[in-house]
């Protein structure tokens, strides 16, 4: 399937019907660290440019708050085809080009198998650790922690709903794309 099919499939939307008008690009909060913005993003979708879009740092860096979806005349909706390029990508075996998105991911993950819910301390510290952060962060993480305000991590029990959710929905995608 083409690029710009596999998105539109992934994301229900028609990127065609984008007009360039900006106006998603110009409420984006991230849109200045962007090396691809939004409607560039849209654009190059729109023309089957799926290198540059899978390998872009736009992908990763959107928060997804949707704020360009709000601001959309077309009711296209750039924040669902950001979210279908990282599935993509993910799909792809393509590692997200910012590294420390790529190890916060991980950590939510295993977090939510660990304990089945997440804490956020936890997944922090453990990026922070992996990219070499946790030192400078530490004295403010010990005051936040001896406050109160930092609970801390639960014993890791709770994992195993989720970890049974996440088995069935690997198998439920490896079956859809054999
Ligand atoms: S706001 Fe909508 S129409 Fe305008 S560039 Fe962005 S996606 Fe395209
Ligand atoms: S959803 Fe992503 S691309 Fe859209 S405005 Fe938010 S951060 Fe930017």
């Amino acid at each position: 399937m083409a690029f710009r099919d596999e998105i539109q499939a992934l994301s229900g939307q028609n990127v065609n019907l984008c007009f360039q008008c900006s106006k998603c690009s110009s409420g984006c909060p991230l849109a200045d660290k962007m090396d691809l913005k939004p409607a560039q993003v849209m654009h190059s979708i729109r023309l089957g440019r799926a290198d540059s879009v899978l390998n872009s740092q736009a992908i990763w860096l959107c928060v997804d708050c949707e704020t360009c979806t709000s601001r959309c005349p077309q009711d296209v909706e750039p924040a669902a085809a950001m979210a279908a390029v990282r599935v993509l990508a993910l799909q792809k075996g393509i590692k997200p080009s910012v590294k420390v998105i790529d190890i916060y991911y991980r950590g939510f993950v295993d977090n939510m198998r660990l304990n089945g819910k997440i804490h956020d301390a936890s997944v922090a510290g453990i990026t922070q650790l992996l990219t070499g952060q946790l030192i400078p962060d530490l004295p403010l993480a010990m005051k936040l922690l001896v406050r109160g305000r930092v609970k801390p991590p639960p014993l890791p029990l709770g994992g195993g709903r989720f970890r049974k959710i996440y088995r069935n929905a690997l198998a439920k995608e490896k079956e859809s794309r054999a």
